[in-house]
């Protein structure tokens, strides 16, 4: 079959590789929609330490089930299906805590273990959701990016009435932000990029505020009424981001941790206890498929108009390459087979 395959880095191209074994307790599945994320372009880059070389891309996958396990009754070929691309160990810690998100032993297709932007992928059943026919590709190939969005959300306990300060307007900022409206919160999002503050406005988040022309604080207490933002969630991983998030939370407020800072970020660890506040990670997603599905497929959150391009599977190699030379030209691109 055909794959996308990343040799080493900065070398992007399709290739002919072995179509995957499947194994007892597999779906096979005909791979339609892909999405490209951060973590595809940081292996292109060879930034992230967890990629081996050389390794298929892409966990932002829809597709139809060619043939399910015998034991299984509820996938039938033909099916639209996404993947959780998360395959944890179930055996330690977390994951006897039902925290299969952070398992020790995490194996992340595209990351630890080979992607699916291929023609075709077997994934284990019980990572496997069902999705209702009419939705497209491209619209349930943002799913998995939602996932990641609605546990953050979740993560920070976010509630109605409340106030949510998202750091980085990017996919999983915006998704959040979204979502945000969606449970009766109010966001408010910050980014240097005054295109993105302006797309954020198109999707109905209310507020946008950009931290280097304006003051966010103020801004912040300004839209709260003094209090600042109930919970915060930093989706940027830049370092500035991370210690503004502890300026923009109320006191007794939460913060969740979803960017990944390229080194330590020195923080003012007084201000956790003066405030009390719970900073806590949030990582992949847990438990969120089926309400993202729910999200997509009822178009309760608009995914379609963060997909700035919809390309060909044989265009991936030269949009990955153009993503990671231009990455503020993107919010997300899908591939389409
Ligand atoms: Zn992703
Ligand atoms: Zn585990």
């Amino acid at each position: 079959m055909k794959a996308i395959l990343i040799n080493a880095p900065k070398e992007v191209s399709l290739r002919e590789v072995p179509t995957p074994e499947k194994t007892a307790g597999d779906v096979s599945i005909k791979v339609h929609g892909m999405g490209i994320c951060g973590s595809d372009i940081g292996a292109f880059r060879g930034v992230n330490p967890l990629v081996t070389y050389p390794r298929i891309i892409g966990h932002e996958i829809a597709g139809e089930v060619l043939e399910a396990p015998l034991v299984d009754t509820t996938l039938m070929p033909g099916d639209r299906v996404v993947i959780e691309p998360y395959v944890y160990c179930g055996k330690c810690y977390p994951c006897m805590n039902k925290r299969t998100n952070c398992c020790e032993n995490l194996k992340v297709r595209g990351v630890h273990i080979d992607g699916a932007m291929a023609e075709f992928c077997s994934h284990p059943l019980h990572l496997v959701h069902k999705v209702p026919a009419g939705v497209s590709w491209k619209r349930l190939a943002m799913v998995e990016p939602l996932t990641i969005s609605v546990h953050a959300v979740k993560r920070a306990r976010l509630a109605k009435g409340e106030h949510l300060a998202v750091t980085g307007a990017g996919p999983i900022g915006l998704l959040a932000a979204q979502y945000a409206l969606v449970i009766g919160a109010v966001p408010i999002v910050i980014d240097p990029i005054d295109e993105r503050l302006a797309f954020a406005r198109s999707l109905g988040i209310p507020f946008g505020i950009n931290p280097v022309g304006e003051n966010a604080v103020d801004r912040i207490r300004e839209i709260t009424g003094g209090r600042m933002a109930e919970a915060v969630i930093e989706a940027s991983g830049s370092e500035a981001a991370v210690r503004s998030s502890i300026d923009y939370v109320a006191y007794s407020g939460r913060i969740a941790l979803v960017g990944w800072p390229k080194g330590d970020v020195s923080l003012p660890t007084a201000m956790f206890t003066k405030k009390e506040l719970d900073v806590v990670g949030s990582r992949n997603s847990r438990q969120a498929f089926a309400e993202s599905i729910d999200l997509v497929a009822g178009d309760k959150i608009d995914v379609a108009s963060l997909v700035t391009r919809t390309i060909s599977f044989e265009e991936a190699p030269a949009a990955v390459r153009e993503i990671a030379a231009y990455p503020e030209k993107f919010l997300k691109v899908v591939a389409l087979l």
